[in-house]
């Protein structure tokens, strides 16, 4: 299957993509209601690394609307790939700063800012081409020593230096929540980023929004929406399993 990512999708593995895209959307919109929310609150973004163009076109013409990626090496190709459809691109993966010049091109929101050289470096690049670009900021709000992001109790100083760059709207937080086999194991670090937005929603900076909690994933959605996500990041549960690293 990855070895030929570009290959028409046979018919039974894009009418299982349908079926799963449409389950995802169901969870997603018992889940909003069951926490006395309106579905329309929570917006699926499909996060497809790995996985090639023509399965992606297969989310799309079935409704898919924000589609997210974790490798800059993977962005440009399948922006040419699907330029004839509309829908929205996102940024979720770790983003050395080396690779700023390639992305900003392709992405309308960046959600895994967690360092300021790296706000400096997309600063830069967006203010020579006289351009904005929405970000969220990345929070570690599991304690895993292995996860990117800043800590909880940074937020507040950390969002006060982004908005000094101007070409950066702040849009909200982003989270990955602790894997596990156990969502409520996972709750009380999706709780920490609403808690952590309220914080920083709290100091009334000026030109920030926390408008967008990006957290939960196919795993752990209902959980998510139960604490406030705006923006959910789907991947196996819509396209299947992906290969080992
Ligand atoms: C892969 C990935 C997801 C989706 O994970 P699934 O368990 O496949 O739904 C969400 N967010 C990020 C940052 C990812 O890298």
């Amino acid at each position: 299957m990855e070895s030929d990512p570009e290959g028409a999708v046979p018919a039974e593995e894009a009418e299982l993509i349908r079926t799963r895209l449409a389950g995802v959307e169901q969870r997603i919109a018992d889940a909003a209601l069951a926490a006395g929310r309106e579905p329309g609150e929570v917006r699926l973004l499909l996060a497809t690394k790995t996985v090639g163009p023509e399965r992606i076109r297969v989310a799309i013409e079935a409704g898919a609307d924000l589609v997210g990626e974790n490798r800059v090496q993977e962005v440009r190709p399948k922006y040419e790939a699907l330029e004839d459809l509309e829908y929205e691109r996102h940024f979720i993966g770790h983003l050395q700063s080396n690779k700023v010049n390639a992305l900003v091109p392709y992405v309308s929101c960046i959600e895994s800012l967690d360092r300021l050289s790296l706000a400096d470096r997309l600063q830069k690049r967006l203010e020579r081409e006289g351009e904005t670009m929405e970000v969220l900021i990345q929070v570690n709000t599991s304690g895993e020593e292995s996860k990117f992001g800043i800590e909880p109790d940074d937020a507040v100083g950390f969002t006060r230096e982004v908005a000094q760059r101007d070409a950066l709207r702040v849009r909200g937080l982003m989270t990955i929540g602790l894997f596990t086999e156990d969502p409520d194991v996972a709750r009380p670090s999706l709780a920490a980023l609403r808690e952590t937005a309220d914080r920083v929603r709290a100091e009334g900076i000026e030109g920030v929004e926390m408008a967008e909690l990006s957290m939960g994933m196919s795993g752990d959605l209902e959980v998510a929406i139960a604490e406030g996500a705006t923006i959910v990041r789907v991947g196996s549960a819509v396209f299947g399993d992906r290969p080992a690293p």
